[in-house]
């Protein structure tokens, strides 16, 4: 007998992969030009030269055995000391490197950061709509999702229900800022109201709740809006951080995890996040692309072009009549379906060669998300079928 969780999981792709894959097979059908693929998160501008010129210097300059060996377990000691450099000198923090993990990614860095501090039977509070793997992640760690709504138009946290989910069993909170998929950005007021509401709570309840900040698209902002930094606000913190979006790497799989240390055992939090990688077997983080990092902090790739997407989808959707999130970051546009039926809808913009996720999967029904991480190009030529779709909706409302 093989293990039906994870059976169930690999049998059945996430909707958004589905639709990507959908997309693939459309294109060889009907040339890729001619299909308006808006289904996934994969940064389309190139990665930053330094990137490039870092990785020619380090393969042309380094002895190739130690390049490419193992490191140690949380990452290269001075890759570490250089993260955390840049952190406390960016956000006025104290932060170390001592406390810093490097991994795969965001999604290793979540998944090894719930299994560290969850209890089978715990709960993890996360906010609708939300990245669909917090589920996948918080549940194989054992413990259960407790979903907490935003509130639209502005999708920020409601923070009366936010004081009626926790409880005794509340293990963590999971914030994203900027958010995938609505790319609403949370104000420093709100990220102050929600510790000064899990410390209330804290003591309490007697226990201790972490505030876990999944942090891919951090740079990505397109007004100057500040993301708060949560280890200034709230103590028992932990960043899951990526370079995937920023520096548009996501296939190399690099990224990390700060433990504060102002966290109550931040030490001890440290040590479970090692053991939760070693049993989950993540020996060290890829080499080559850790030896990166000292030189490509707070480096982006040319987010402009994002920026233009945004304002060329936003302006023309609101146009045609669409209710649309506004974005101040990420490159996702949460766009309410012009049915109930947020998968019968995506269904329908299929007609018109538009490949858009719907939203329940999120935790939050009757929208879609649009990731115009594309070619401007493409959003151009998108828009005449987005209008049709409208329209389309108009004459089954007035026919
Ligand atoms: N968290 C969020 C909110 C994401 O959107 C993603 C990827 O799209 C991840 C985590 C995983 O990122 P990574 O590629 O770094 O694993």
């Amino acid at each position: 007998m093989i293990n039906e969780k994870a059976y169930a999981l690999g049998s059945k792709s996430s909707v958004i992969r589905e639709i990507f894959e959908y997309g693939k097979k459309r294109k060889s059908e009907i040339g890729e030009e001619n299909v308006f693929d808006f289904s996934i998160g994969n940064p389309s501008v190139p990665c930053p030269k330094i990137v490039t010129e870092s990785l020619s210097e380090l393969i042309n300059n380094s002895d190739p055995v130690s390049l490419h060996g193992y490191t140690s377990a949380p990452g290269d000691i001075n890759v570490r000391k250089a993260i955390a450099n840049y952190v406390n000198g960016t956000f006025g923090v104290n932060e170390k490197a001592e406390n810093i993990f490097l991994t795969a990614g965001a999604a290793a860095s979540l998944t090894v950061s719930l299994n560290a501090i969850v209890n089978e039977g715990d709960e993890v509070i996360v906010f609708a709509p939300f990245f669909p793997e917090y589920r996948v992640f918080a549940e194989k760690a054992g413990a259960a999702l407790r979903v907490v709504k935003c509130s639209p138009p502005l999708f920020q946290p409601d923070l009366c229900e936010l004081e009626k989910a926790v409880n005794e069993k509340t293990k963590a909170i999971i914030i994203n800022s900027p958010n995938n998929p609505t790319g609403a950005v949370m104000s420093a007021d709100t990220v102050e109201k929600i510790s000064a509401l899990l410390r209330r709570k804290e003591k309490e309840l007697g226990s201790q709740i972490f505030i876990i900040s999944d942090e891919p698209y951090r740079e990505l902002i397109y007004s100057d809006k500040e993301v708060p930094y949560i280890t200034k606000y709230y103590d028992d913190s932990i960043v899951c951080y990526s370079f995937s979006k920023s520096l548009s790497l996501p296939g190399e799989r690099i990224g990390y995890i700060l433990v504060s240390d102002k966290c109550k055992n931040a030490r001890e939090v440290y040590f479970a996040i090692c053991g939760a990688a070693r049993s989950l077997g993540f020996v060290c983080a890829p080499a080559l692309f850790q030896y990166i990092i000292p030189r490509c902090l707070g480096k982006t790739s040319d987010i402009s072009v994002y920026k233009e997407n945004r304002d060329i989808l936003y302006n023309a959707l609101t146009s045609f009549g669409y209710e649309v999130v506004y974005p101040d970051g990420a490159f996702y546009l949460f766009v309410k379906a012009l049915e109930d039926d947020d998968e019968a809808f995506a269904k329908k913009a299929r007609k018109h060669e538009l490949l858009i996720v719907p939203s329940k999967d999120f935790g939050f029904g009757g929208y879609v998300r649009i990731s115009y991480c594309v070619s401007t190009d493409t959003v151009k030529r998108s828009l005449d079928s987005f209008k049709k779709l409208y329209d389309e909706y108009g004459e089954t409302q007035n026919g």
